[in-house]
């Protein structure tokens, strides 16, 4: 008999064993029944054939219409012809070769049978070639038995491991498995109305209905949130357990200064979120908080405010942003708002003020001494800089809050190498400007507590996006770059963004997400530049800004743009987050499908941040219809980043979501859907908390703390164990 652990090469032998391995990464009898199927085919329903898109790899059920041999025109030959249908549609299958005559027999129409391929086209017609198949019912074929019951599996297969191949392995080791304990406590499972791990493992592959297979489905579900929702309650209460300095606030230190002399008011959400940090801060564990604005929504002022009131506590705070040029903008704009109050120790500086340092991997050797100086000894308050904060000789006189900024580009690990720089854990603040669906939030943060700037601050101009789509409408493209000319008249300023820096393989970030290999390579700036400048742009100041350039090129460039000696920054990413220049007021997006969707929200982001109206083209040769398309015409459409962001965790692989806070490994979510099972997971987070307020290292539930380790994964456990 067999347990989840043993090797399937014991269960159901060497080459099985070996295909399952090398086509799917399967080891263990375990590993087989957690690839679960993808639905579940009813003997009779037909696939949808219509819906089949060219390059799929599809399974698909379906009736066989009419078989044919017909002689190869031009060569000689011949070739096996079988239409399929469901009802709805056809499919053609194409078989090569002079011997067809016994497949033909095979399949006689009225034949009902999984058929598997890759879809091509051919003279208009969507086809499968020599795609491999099961025939479902025909008198005496050994396979059939193994479909007797009224459901089917389909299982996510490869061409070299098909989905009866899968089948007919879980049924095998099924056959064979030793009853599966169950981890979950009984109570929650009698609470949850769950049926245990046994049953729901056997029925997920082989329900005898559609029922038991969807109780089979919502107990793995719940196994699957629940795991995770222990790791992170377990992680909570651990950092929640850690002393920290108190930073209370103070009546008359630099942050009552900087409120005096704030220019504007505060929104009412800004209050509100600076009230509950001021009350965060002022507690002896420390704070782990996520804010969550729209680009503009007025995070790095309440970010700062929260730094004065470090500060004034006679501790250091410091700030992490993603890139060279935000961490730059970020320390200007800072020591912009303190004014005198960022020049203690100079003349003129404000009596109780402090100084900010900024710390950058490319500043020159002088400057980079007289940061560190500055970190070590404490004069300076605030620290700003990228990840070369989080270097090992970094370090600080007394770190008490660190502030990250756009948080998306952050790894988990990143975040704890920083607070490791304090003696004692510091106050943690993450902002991000990417509206994070609360499910997702609870999950890949869900070791912080949120808190989101709804409104925008009033005075903030509309951005109306538009797509131009150059590939039905190429002259549509002249109209664009007129449009910068008219921009430019008017006096204000624009950005040209390019997914790539220049012909070489490097970029500013690989966006592979929707990178496809076998496309023209995209835009890139370099080239870009030249063409407008000898073309549509001619005469106009253009500069380009990317990556690839030395840091204080990137600054002169920046400047000069800030400056208005620029009008046209034709840049990659580098623009994405942060940059503020109000009077940049239209952004093209070149090759924009190229882009996710929170990416390009975040993009426009730049535009409409000063009086006048924003204007954002979306440049794509993506036809209509197509999934790219689509997706610029949703950004088009709305500017709800929140609902933006639904349709970019739909369109990623939800796995692909959770990269940030998981290890490289296979994502442990297979089943849970963040955006469908919010409920789930909400009851589970609760569960988990009362389970780990009861019993924190799971030693009285065992299973369940194996469970949680596997699911997690042994790098994960080793940084649960370090927070
Ligand atoms: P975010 O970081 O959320 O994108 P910022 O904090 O950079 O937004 O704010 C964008 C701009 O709005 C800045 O120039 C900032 O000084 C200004 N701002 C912030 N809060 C307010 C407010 N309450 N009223 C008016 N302007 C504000
Ligand atoms: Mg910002």
């Amino acid at each position: 008999m067999a347990t989840l652990d043993s090797r399937l090469v014991d269960v159901v032998g060497g080459r099985t064993a070996k295909a399952l391995s090398t086509g799917l990464g399967l080891e263990t009898v375990g590993d087989l029944l957690r690839h679960y199927p993808r639905r579940m085919s009813e003997r009779g329903e037909l696939t949808d054939l219509a819906s089949l898109r060219v390059d799929d790899d599809v399974t698909v059920m379906a009736e066989v219409r009419s078989s044919r041999v017909i002689r190869n025109r031009n060569r000689s030959g011949s070739r096996l012809e079988v239409v399929v249908g469901d009802g709805k549609g056809t499919l053609k299958l194409t078989f090569f070769g002079n011997r067809q005559t016994w497949r033909e027999r095979e399949l006689p129409p009225g034949t009902l049978g999984l058929f598997a391929g890759k879809v091509s086209v051919f003279n208009n017609t969507r086809q499968l070639t020599h795609p491999e198949y099961v025939i479902l019912h025909g008198e005496g074929l050994e396979q059939a038995d193994a479909f007797a019951g009224a459901l089917i599996p389909v299982y996510p297969a490869t061409k070299d491991v098909r989905t009866w191949q899968i089948s007919n392995s879980v049924r095998h080791v099924l056959d064979n498995l030793d009853p599966v304990p169950d981890p979950m406590p009984a109570d929650l499972r009698r609470k949850h109305r769950l049926v245990d791990l046994d049953t729901a493992l056997r029925n997920v592959h082989q329900p005898e209905s559609n029922d038991d297979w969807h109780a089979a489905r919502y107990r793995l579900k719940w196994d699957e949130a629940l795991g995770v929702q222990l790791a992170l309650a377990q992680r909570r209460a651990a950092a929640a357990a850690n002393p920290a300095t108190p930073r209370p606030a103070i009546i008359d230190g630099v942050l009552a200064e900087f409120d005096k002399r704030l220019p504007f008011e505060l929104t009412a959400g800004q209050r509100e979120v600076g009230a509950e940090l001021t009350d965060e801060l002022a507690r002896p564990h420390p704070m782990h908080r996520l804010l969550q604005g729209e680009v503009g929504s007025g995070k790095t002022v309440v970010a700062l405010r929260a730094m004065l009131q470090v500060v004034d506590a006679g501790g250091q705070a410091a700030l992490l942003a993603p890139t060279e040029v935000l961490a730059a903008q970020h320390a200007r704009s800072i020591e912009t708002l303190l004014g005198d109050l960022a020049q203690a120790g100079q003349l003129g500086g404000a009596e109780n003020g402090t100084r900010v340092a900024l710390l950058t991997g490319s500043l020159p050797t002088a400057a980079r001494k007289a940061a560190l100086l500055d970190a070590a000894s404490g004069a300076a308050g605030i620290v700003v800089g990228t990840h070369a904060l989080i270097q090992q000789h970094v370090s600080f006189a007394d770190l008490g809050l660190v502030v990250v900024d756009e948080q998306h580009r952050f790894g988990v690990e990143q975040r704890d190498a920083l607070r490791s720089k304090a003696k004692q854990p510091p106050h943690l603040l993450v902002m991000t400007a990417t509206p994070i669906p609360r499910t997702v939030a609870m999950t890949v943060f869900g070791d912080l507590d949120t808190s989101v700037l709804r409104e925008l601050p009033v005075g903030r101009s509309p951005i109306s996006t538009t797509v131009v789509p150059v590939g039905e409408r190429p002259a549509w493209l002249e109209r664009a770059w007129q449009r910068i000319r008219e921009e430019v008249d008017a006096g204000r300023q624009v950005y040209v963004v390019c997914p790539r820096i220049g012909t070489g393989p490097e970029t500013d970030e690989p966006d592979a997400e929707y990178d496809e290999p076998t496309r023209r390579p995209p835009v890139a700036v370099t080239d870009t530049i030249e063409m407008l400048q000898d073309g549509p742009l001619r005469g106009l100041r253009l500069a380009m800004l990317h990556g690839g350039l030395a840091p204080d090129e990137k600054d002169r460039v920046m400047a000069g743009f800030v400056a208005r000696d620029v009008d046209v920054l034709v840049a990659t990413t580098v623009v994405e987050v942060g940059v503020d220049v109000p009077n940049a007021t239209m952004m093209v997006v070149l090759d924009a499908d190229r882009f996710g969707v929170s990416q390009l929200h975040q993009l426009r982001g730049r535009v409409g941040r000063g009086r006048h109206a924003g204007l954002c083209l979306l440049v794509s040769e993506a036809l209509p219809g197509t999934p790219s398309r689509e997706r610029l015409d949703a950004v088009a459409a709305t500017t709800d980043g929140f609902e933006l962001a639904r349709l970019d965790v739909e369109q990623r692989r939800e796995g692909d979501v959770l990269g940030a806070a998981q290890s490289g490994r296979r994502s442990t979510l297979r089943m849970l859907s963040l955006l469908r099972d919010e409920d789930l997971i909400a009851q589970a987070r609760d569960d988990a908390g009362a389970i780990v307020a009861d019993d924190p290292d799971l030693a009285v539930h065992p299973l369940l703390a194996e469970q949680v380790a596997a699911l997690i994964g042994e790098d994960q456990a080793e940084y649960l164990e370090k927070a």
